[in-house]
């Protein structure tokens, strides 16, 4: 592809959103483009899923599968069709009017009919050298319980759990369900979480709370075998054994290179005013996966709103578009 392109649909990202998108906008005749990003510390193209190993959840692996193959499975997939791919960033976007355009870090500027936006959400980490390693290689460190409690590393374990927001809560109360005990770790001495979320863990015997302490270290070689706390009132560091940690303090949606021209949500995410549609507030320009979504947050719905998308961008495309 040459430095400047016309295209008919273009797709940002490389999640399960993204390929699924590009899967239906290829089968579809549209020739898409993904630009799927080049890869930092925090995001690598093929999405959140590149810093997993086991998805037990997703449908049709019976034995499981490690996030990296499947998103180079769904990377073939797409290319299998007509899909074309370009390693670089969107740094800038212009949707003051037709055609869309959108700039890379190259320099490449690219025009669209339509565009959809699949560039996800960065989980937010305490920001430990022990906790990045040992949630790379499958150590019992993570930062999604829905996605990983249900692992049998889990089960009958004491786990921990970082935050105090709603996230935090419904995470421990998941892992309930599987662990022995669930210790909530949390900086303040009361919780950010909705009434009803805070009534439900109180309630729940197997969840007990540490006040006012914050995890400075995550001890162990292969597995997580214990965290190091450290009190905010008192300064006292204190071990406390666990086989388990999920960090559930936030997600950032990757909007930046929007420069505010798609409403978002107060928290961030792309807004879609319609339910049960991914369009934006941009005309011809739609929004799928983690981006967009604050709830679910799983791979299985991105690709359901990948598809959404592809389908709805098709159709727009069809009614004319911006004509
Ligand atoms: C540790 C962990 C484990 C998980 N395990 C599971 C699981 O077992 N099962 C499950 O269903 N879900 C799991 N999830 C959730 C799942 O990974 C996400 O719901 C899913 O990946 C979201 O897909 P997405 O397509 O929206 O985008 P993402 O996977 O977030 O990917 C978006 C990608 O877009 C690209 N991008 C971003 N900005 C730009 C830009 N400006 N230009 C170009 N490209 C850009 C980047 O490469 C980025 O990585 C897990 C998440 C985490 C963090």
């Amino acid at each position: 592809m040459s430095e400047y392109s016309k295209e008919q649909i273009v797709i940002i990202g490389s999640g399960p959103a993204a390929w699924t998108g590009a899967i239906y906008a290829a089968r579809a005749n549209l020739s898409p483009v993904v630009i799927e990003g080049v890869g930092s510390r925090t995001m690598i193209p093929g999405g959140q899923l590149m810093f997993t190993t086991e998805v037990e959840n997703y449908p049709g692996f019976p034995d499981g599968v490690t996030g990296p193959k499947m998103m180079s499975d769904f990377r073939a997939q797409a290319l299998r069709f007509d899909t074309r791919v370009l390693t670089e960033d969107v740094m800038s976007v212009n949707f003051s009017g037709f055609p869309l355009t959108l700039s890379t870090n190259t320099g490449r500027v690219v025009e669209s009919g339509t565009i959809i936006i699949a560039t996800g959400a960065n989980a937010q980490w305490i920001g430990l050298e022990n906790e990045q390693r040992l949630a790379q290689s499958g150590g019992g460190v993570s930062a999604c319980a829905v996605c990983d409690g249900a692992l049998p590393h889990f089960r009958d374990r004491i786990i921990a759990i970082v935050g105090g927001g709603d996230s935090a809560m419904e995470d421990a109360l998941y892992m309930a369900k599987f662990a022995k005990q669930v210790v909530v770790i949390h900086r303040r001495d009361e919780l950010r979480a909705s009434k009803i979320m805070q009534e439900r863990a109180f309630e729940e015997d197997k969840i007990r709370f540490e006040w006012n302490k914050v995890v400075k270290d995550v001890l162990g070689e292969e597995v997580i075998s214990a965290i190091l706390l450290r009190d905010m009132l008192t300064g006292e560091e204190s071990e406390l054994e666990v086989e388990g940690l999920f960090v559930a303090i936030g997600h950032t949606p990757n909007t930046e290179f929007l420069g505010g021209q798609v409403d978002l949500k107060p928290n961030g995410f792309i807004k879609t005013p319609t339910p049960w549609r991914t369009e934006t507030s941009v005309p011809g320009v739609f929004a799928a996966g983690d981006v967009m979504d604050d709830y679910y947050k799983q791979a299985v719905t991105a690709a359901g709103t990948g598809c959404m998308a592809a389908l709805e961008a098709e159709r727009w495309l069809a009614h004319g578009g911006s004509k």
